[in-house]
């Protein structure tokens, strides 16, 4: 097994997916005589999903061999581009799907670079053409063009919002809690999907101060950009702050 296939699978498990890396193994296991030491070794974690991943990741770790990090980019965008193909996913679906894969990435390597810039931003992108600061029209012609090709997302364009941006305020978050956790739907308890949401506000507007006590965030003059993390549900399509769904740890104990 290559590092990259064992990096890929490692992202995708950490996010929950595993139909992809389950069917590679039970077709390994069938295929190969004698069988190799990760193989088998997988194989022993049975439905272990945790103890799989650590398993990749010692593998990776272990190996003489350098990461080639465009491989693994590339086999995630063509695993989305199946996904957005088939109709599994949609855009919102795909985007933040890539925001968690680069955070995942994020957490291992701590941040890859150019590379990883279009699993990183599409979200924002996204988010700019949800609150029509961006035609759809791009968004979709760049998405799919990513998708089909790997043509990497332009930060030159669609980032420069049309106001005049005097601060940037984000939110900083505990990965563990927001990205590998799960967290359901207070409403109808289906699964949540973290989002990155990125907002342009005057500071002196209601949704800035909003935000700014939320977020926990001092005041500044000008127009600032709130870049922040939101719980999205599929199926009631609201979306909840991080502090309504993560609770602050408690001091009482029962
Ligand atoms: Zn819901």
């Amino acid at each position: 097994m290559k590092i990259e296939k064992a990096y890929y699978f490692l992202i995708l498990l950490t996010v929950g997916i595993k139909d992809d890396y389950e069917k590679w193994l039970t077709e390994r296991l069938e295929k190969e005589n004698p069988l190799s030491d990760i193989v088998l070794e997988l194989a022993f974690c049975t439905s272990d999903i945790s103890k799989a991943i650590s398993v990749l990741h010692n593998y990776i770790i272990d190996s003489t061999e350098a990461l080639d990090q465009t491989v693994v980019c590339d086999m995630l965008r063509l695993f989305l581009k199946e996904k957005y193909q088939s109709g599994k996913m949609n855009k919102k679906e795909i985007t933040s799907l890539m925001y968690r894969f680069a955070c995942i990435h994020e957490n291992y390597e701590s941040f890859g670079g150019s590379i990883w810039n279009s699993l990183y931003f599409f979200d924002d992108y996204y988010s700019l053409a949800e609150s029509g600061n961006v035609f759809w029209e791009s968004f979709d012609n760049d998405l799919l063009s990513y998708l089909n090709d790997g043509t990497p997302i332009d930060l030159r364009f669609p980032f420069v919002p049309k106001v005049k941006v005097h601060k940037t305020k984000r939110q900083l978050v505990n990965p563990f809690s927001v990205h590998f956790k799960k967290h359901y739907c207070p409403k109808c308890s289906v699964e949540l999907i973290p989002i990155k949401t990125t907002k342009f506000f005057a500071s002196s507007s209601m949704e800035a101060k909003a935000l700014d006590t939320r977020l926990n965030k001092k005041y500044y003059e000008g127009n600032i950009r709130y870049i922040y993390t939101v719980f999205w549900c599929k199926s009631c399509k609201k979306e909840y702050f991080v502090d309504e769904i993560i609770s602050k740890p408690k001091n009482n104990s029962q």
